[in-house]
């Protein structure tokens, strides 16, 4: 049963030159890009992406950092597409993170960790009602 999840690179991804290395490891996988588009997030979007952190200390640096420039967002899909995903990004904090993961591999910062996945199937349909209201169920 296919199932669809967020994908962000974030704008530390972007600036690094990371977007073609993380689509291709999202190709190579077998998942299916169903959306993908390059933009900077309004401050009002990010607040709302984020709002379950809204009362964590680092949430306003998080904001910041997300709409400091341009990411790429993406709705994929595919096979336990939202474990699949999040475990392709490895461990939150880079520090911990396993190498072959993208932040394993490709980060050092909690705060500029190259990708965003949902984490549930709930938290996916929420979030892709937010980058891509018109692929909203
Ligand atoms: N984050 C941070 N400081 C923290 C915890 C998280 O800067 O102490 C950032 C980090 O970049 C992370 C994002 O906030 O990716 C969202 O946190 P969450 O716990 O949801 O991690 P994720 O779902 O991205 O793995
Ligand atoms: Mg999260």
């Amino acid at each position: 049963m296919s199932e669809r999840t967020l994908m962000l690179i974030k704008p530390d991804g972007v600036a690094r030159g990371l977007v073609g290395e993380v689509i291709g490891r999202i190709e190579t996988k077998g998942f299916v890009l169903e959306a993908l588009e390059l933009r900077i997030l309004e401050r009002e979007v990010a607040e709302r992406h984020y709002g379950e952190h809204v009362d964590k200390p680092f949430f306003g640096e998080l904001v910041a950092f997300i709409t400091s420039g341009p990411l790429v967002a993406g709705v994929i899909s595919g096979r336990g597409a939202v474990a699949g995903w999040r475990s392709m990004m490895g461990a939150t904090d880079p520090a911990n993170s396993a190498p072959g993961t993208i932040r394993g591999d490709f980060a050092t910062l909690l705060s500029e960790n190259v990708v965003h996945g949902s984490d549930s199937p709930e938290s996916a349909e929420r979030e892709i009602g937010i980058f891509f209201p018109d692929l909203a169920r």
